[in-house]
């Protein structure tokens, strides 16, 4: 049995995975791995994982309130996945796509070395196979254990997402919470089109720290997926029953069009 975060109430276990994990009661969006995430954009059976298994170093030796490598043994352990992301290649309605997806449940979505590496191999296999590229965002931002080699990964994955704008290659970007920081900060804001799931947290520092650094009140809404659509961050906000269909749309114009798509340099 599942009990909603948002309104408490006990939910199935089948009907919480075969609603996707949304509340039937109130319509909170609880987080999906991102093994469900493939499953729920890719045709059935027609995508595969790329790119694995990649593991981490810990290059600063670093220790907060363990050392970092013990950190990773036991998320390694626990979660079975070898970092925060998952590269797919595969189809949606039998075009072929390449998605790198974030997953909170390896240390909060982080991204380091390893998911930097993810989304550019990803990016990189869109402009060799000149099909669109779709990364869908769940994570706090640069993952500290790392340093200043993780803030290196925006410069890395920006450089990439970039190449697919100078080939023409379309780059979906889905949004989902949370989408904030060092994500946010890099490719996660670079897509053609940006496409934020119902609820979700987007933004760059969190409110109470804006709110502290401007010493005043921030506007309601602040960092909500209509406050961002308001302002030109975000093209649409979609509910999860809806996000297949929509980006599945998506492609389909995208590499119908003949000026956008498809289309290396000459
Ligand atoms: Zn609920």
């Amino acid at each position: 049995m599942a009990v909603c975060k948002s309104c408490q109430v006990e939910i199935q276990d089948d009907e919480f995975i075969r609603n996707w994990r949304v509340c039937p009661t109130c319509g909170h969006h609880h987080r999906l791995a991102s093994l469900e995430w493939a499953t729920l954009l890719f045709d059935d059976g027609r995508w595969e994982e790329k790119d694995t298994p990649l593991y981490a170093t810990d290059p600063l030796h670093f220790v907060d309130s363990k050392p970092y490598k013990a950190r990773l043994q036991a998320t390694w352990d626990s979660s079975g996945l070898d970092d925060a992301c998952r590269n797919i290649l595969g189809t949606m309605q039998s075009r072929p796509v390449s998605a790198s997806i974030l997953d909170f449940f390896f240390m909060g979505g982080s991204m380091g070395s390893v998911v930097g590496e993810k989304i550019t191999r990803g990016a990189e296999r869109s402009l060799e196979l000149g099909i669109p590229f779709i990364t869908v965002s769940c994570s706090g931002g640069a993952r500290m254990q790392e340093g200043f080699y993780s803030l290196m990964q925006l410069v890395k994955t920006s450089y990439a997402c970039g190449k697919l704008r100078e080939n023409g290659v379309p780059f979906i970007s889905i949004l989902t919470d949370p989408s904030t920081a060092g994500v946010m900060a890099s490719f996660a804001s670079l897509g053609d089109v940006i496409v934020a799931e119902k609820g979700a947290l987007i933004g760059f520092a969190g409110p109470r720290v804006i709110a502290q650094t401007i010493g005043g009140e921030l506007p309601e809404g602040f960092q909500k997926p209509e406050f961002c659509q308001e302002h030109g961050l975000v093209d649409m906000i979609v509910e999860r029953k809806d996000m297949k269909e929509t980006i599945h749309r998506l492609i389909g114009i995208l590499s119908d069009t003949p000026t956008v798509v498809g289309r290396k340099k000459k």
